[in-house]
């Protein structure tokens, strides 16, 4: 459902990405690690759209959403005018537009997308009540609401505690074992252990890809290396 070939991107003439390829299969969760710098959020940001590649090839079944570490709700906002807005294509809300503006179509399907991350109970409380694991669940539900086969998450639980961490990173195992294409980058390689593959960058490309029992190998460790992330 992703495919992505021969990725190269550099910055002012520095080498960011430098023949990175991967794929990502429905139903297949890829947890992507990388020593700071390495090029991840890059890749991540050349599929949706937000960076252009040099060269290279990028493939996805529909359009691809995105979740990122800081989330961007519209925080005087209800959860569910959020993920609304979000499938709208239409943000930031207007402080004023009442709830009522979005098609009942929509708002039904908005439910559906927060009670599939667990939190239809909180569909009408504003995004900032929410925990931070709750509001990067609302942004989850808010990229489901696209309907997209592919979704891609850049850091999805750096800023949270281990176990909204851990939630967060169920529910993406989850919403892969239903047929979606999930590409997480990490922060820590041990929150990988769900994933269903683990793929590990080095000097723009590829270096490690393997099942998630790596995580706690060598070759995952050398990713972090000071001296190898640097070269
Ligand atoms: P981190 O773990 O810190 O999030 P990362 O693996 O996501 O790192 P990237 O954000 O992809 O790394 O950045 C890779 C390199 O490209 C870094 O050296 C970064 O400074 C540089 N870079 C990224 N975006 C830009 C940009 N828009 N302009 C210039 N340099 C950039
Ligand atoms: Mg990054």
């Amino acid at each position: 459902a992703l495919e992505i070939r021969s990725l190269t991107k550099s910055f002012a003439g520095r080498p960011v990405l430098t023949g990175f390829d991967l794929d990502v299969r429905a139903g297949e969760f890829v947890a992507v690690l990388g020593a700071n710098g390495s090029g991840k959020s890059t890749a991540l940001r050349c599929v949706v759209g937000l960076e252009t590649p040099d060269a290279g090839e990028i493939h996805t079944d529909g359009r691809p959403a995105m979740v990122f570490q800081r989330i961007h709700l519209v925080g005087r906002r209800t959860a569910l005018d959020n993920v609304c807005a979000g499938a709208l294509g239409r943000l930031p809300l207007h402080r004023s537009a009442s709830p009522l503006l979005f098609p009942r179509e929509l708002r039904e399907e908005a439910m559906r997308c927060l009670d599939r991350v667990g939190l239809a109970d909180r569909a009408g409380e504003r995004a900032a009540r929410l925990s931070g694991g709750q509001q990067q669940r609302v942004a989850i539900a808010r990229a489901l609401c696209q309907r997209p086969r592919v979704l891609l998450a850049d850091e999805p639980v750096s800023a949270l505690d281990p176990s909204a961490a851990d939630q967060v990173i169920t529910l993406l195992a989850d919403l892969a074992n239903e047929g979606l294409a999930v590409a997480a980058v990490l922060h820590q390689p041990q929150l990988a252990r769900s994933a269903d593959r683990i793929v590990g960058l080095l000097g723009g490309r590829v270096a490690v890809d393997g099942p998630p029992e790596i995580v706690s190998g060598s070759d995952v460790d050398a990713l972090y290396l000071p001296e190898r992330a640097a070269a």
